[in-house]
């Protein structure tokens, strides 16, 4: 039986990964569960599958979880080491299904073991995209990505050359503004940017989406898992979302990744790589699809696409201080504190106040990448009075 892991088990992607193990019984051995305040369904997902161990990122919740886990013999544990510990159990495949930067560390751990890790996680990758490559490299480990459009990447590279790839092109759907006059985007509220047209997903990569940051760190992500370079890799405006990505190659040829959007697909993809297996997606039907629509993304409303150009030429550890200053004007949107708008504008500020900081040019290693992430956030509430004054 193949073990495997869960990281972020609770999650969008966590629960859809879990749809997909139970559809196939007696074929996985799930060793380690992790989640966050939920632990009615940690607890829940723990029994229903039978874990060797759940694991709450709270350590204050752990009463709660070895309540809710009694009786069972699934062990429980909680608070940061606990989810390194989790990472470092026998497993052949694990799922970085954690939000945010919070994911790097027990993907390394993971990787450390020679363990097949499936990425959600994009921000392990723009965070520290160097040191995960090296890591994996070095342990023999492979990496499957599980963003869609980088699994369409992927897939469509299959027999390939890297080398005959001209371009990438991965689609957004344009999130849930995408149509909104630009004078009203300022005033957007929390609960508007959180419901996505397309996808299903968490409160945070739907917001991201909303605002193109989600994009920002797929493009960005496009250049650390595939190594190519910043000029080959663009987005469209696709509002359909059924193309995830084309990649064009020096003959001309674009290969396009067509599908419903089910992340399950991605997920699938990863769990049964190098082979097909049958999975529960709906067959899209072309006659009744009738269009697929692109459109260049609009500069003005998408300000998060200019910033990821400047990191993926930037490079270091700049991907560390983007990603978090991203993920604090994030916090202060979702707290009330700054408006939809100020989100861009304060990772643009944190990323001109680091210019040249020598974190940023430092050896990728996890303690830098964590100094980096440190001081963008650090940074990013300096900015708070000023942005905050104006909304
Ligand atoms: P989510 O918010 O639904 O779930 C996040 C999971 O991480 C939960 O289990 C939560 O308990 C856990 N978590 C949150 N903060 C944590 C912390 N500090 N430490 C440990 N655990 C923590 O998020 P999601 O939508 O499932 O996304 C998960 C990851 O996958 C993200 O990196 C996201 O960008 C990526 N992703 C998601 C989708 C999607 O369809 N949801 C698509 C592509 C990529
Ligand atoms: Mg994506």
């Amino acid at each position: 039986m193949r073990r495997i892991s869960i990281f972020g088990a609770t999650g969008s992607i966590g629960v859809n990964t879990l749809d997909l193990i139970g559809r196939r019984p007696g074929e996985f051995r799930v060793v380690a569960l992790t989640g966050g305040h939920n632990i009615d369904l940690l607890a829940a997902q723990a029994r229903r599958f039978d874990a060797e161990i759940a694991v709450t990122a709270h350590s204050e919740r752990l009463g709660d979880l070895r309540a809710a886990l009694d009786g069972t013999g699934i062990a429980a544990a909680a608070g940061a080491q606990a989810l390194l510990e989790a990472a470092d159990r026998p497993a052949d495949w694990i799922m970085s299904a954690i939000v945010g930067a919070a994911g790097l560390a027990p993907g390394l751990h993971a990787l450390r073991h020679g363990t097949t890790l499936a990425l959600a996680n994009k921000e392990s990758l723009v965070c520290a995209g160097p040191l995960l490559m090296a890591e994996a490299a070095a342990h023999g480990a492979r990496i499957l990505p599980v963003d869609s459009e980088h699994s369409a990447v992927f897939q469509a590279l299959v027999g390939e050359d890297i080398a005959a790839v001209e371009r990438v092109i991965i689609t957004a759907s344009g999130g849930a503004f995408r149509d909104w006059p630009l004078d009203r985007l300022a005033r957007a509220t929390v609960a508007e940017a959180s419901s996505h047209p397309n996808w299903d997903m968490g409160q945070r990569i739907t917001i991201d989406s909303a605002s193109m940051f989600n994009k920002a760190l797929e493009l960005i992500e496009t250049r650390e898992f595939f190594g190519l370079a910043p000029e080959k890799i663009d987005t469209v405006v696709h509002p359909e979302s059924l193309i995830h990505a084309l990649v064009g190659f020096r003959d001309g040829a674009l290969m396009a990744h067509v599908g419903a959007p089910d992340m399950r697909h991605a997920i699938g993809y990863a769990l049964n790589w190098p082979e097909r297996r049958d999975l529960p997606v709906a067959r899209l039907d072309l006659a009744a699809v009738g269009a697929m629509t692109f459109r260049a993304p609009n500069p003005a409303r998408y300000p998060a696409l200019d910033l990821a150009r400047q990191v993926m030429q930037a490079r270091g550890l700049t991907g560390a201080v983007f990603n978090g200053a991203k993920e604090r004007a994030l916090d202060h949107f979702i707290a009330g504190r700054i408006g939809f708008l100020d989100m861009a504008a304060m990772v643009a500020d944190v990323l001109d106040r680091l210019a040249g900081d020598p974190a940023l040019t430092a050896a990728h290693s996890l303690d830098n990448v964590r100094h980096a992430d440190h001081i963008a956030r650090r940074a990013a509430d300096d900015c708070l009075p000023v942005l905050a004054g104006q909304s």
